[in-house]
């Protein structure tokens, strides 16, 4: 069995017998994968503490192949990200990330991208202040774009026309917005207010540590679940509304 090594944020973990614990990690160098940690539960185990969600770790493992849990033979804290740990609605932000990250992508298929991704976000929800709920949004979309499902928020799919200002819809099959000219003919699926355009459209355009400046109403914040949830049931399999969000009050 060969050992590796590599960083990872703890995405959750679960109980295992009596001293043992299971953990679902996205890694840098091999994308999603579990490891047992055995007798990381005992009271005098030195890995005590670190092995939690959220959590940025180093891990060193036993690499078994075919397996769909691999052993970990030693790990390190890197980052426990107390000031989101601290602040309930920056903890259900990150739970919020990490339960779409683990419903949306399968396991063992490394892209440092979404890595890097994941930990800029965390690190940015550690330093923010107000309007959290647009990292939520910046992950999902940044995310998507990796799976290859590019929202276009700026023109209409159908004939290309890119000044939005009238009414707008959006078609969840196309991937995009119609404007009202393509709408007459077309299904639609529903209409999208020009605040919540705005705001996806600056989302996909704006530096990561700029996100947090937009305040969004509090129709903007459901509109927007709404869409990039809807869009995500019909086009991931497996995908779920994350149970974190429920706790977040912006
Ligand atoms: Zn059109």
């Amino acid at each position: 069995m060969p050992i590796e090594k590599t960083e990872a944020i703890v995405i959750k973990t679960h109980k295992y017998h009596e001293t043992s614990k299971i953990a679902t990690l996205y890694t840098k160098r091999f994308g999603k994968i579990s490891v047992i940690a055995k007798g990381i539960r005992k009271t005098d185990s030195k890995y005590g503490g670190i092995m939690e969600t959220i959590n940025l770790i180093s891990v060193i493992f036993y690499y078994k192949s075919g397996k769909s849990v691999h052993l970990l033979k030693e790990c390190d804290l890197v980052n426990s990200f107390n000031d989101v740990r601290s602040d309930l609605n920056k903890t259900a932000v990150a739970y919020a990330i990490l339960e779409l990250l683990n419903c949306t992508i399968v396991e063992e298929e490394e892209n440092e991208k979404v890595y890097n991704i994941l930990v800029n976000v965390i690190n940015n929800l550690s330093e923010v202040k107000k309007n959290i709920i647009n990292l939520y949004w910046y992950f999902t979309l940044e995310l998507l774009c990796e799976l290859g499902f590019t929202i276009n928020f700026s023109k209409c799919v159908k004939c290309n026309k890119e000044d939005l200002l009238d009414k707008v819809y959006f078609m969840i099959v196309e991937g995009g917005l119609v404007c009202k000219e393509c709408s007459r003919t077309k299904d639609i699926d529903f209409d999208i207010s020009l605040e919540a355009l705005k705001i996806l459209n600056k989302l996909q355009e704006m530096p990561l540590h700029s996100v947090c400046n937009i305040i969004p109403s509090t129709r903007s914040i459901m509109e927007i679940n709404e869409i990039l949830h809807r869009f995500m049931r019909y086009h991931i399999d497996g995908f779920k509304v994350p149970v974190a969000l429920k706790l977040i009050s912006n």
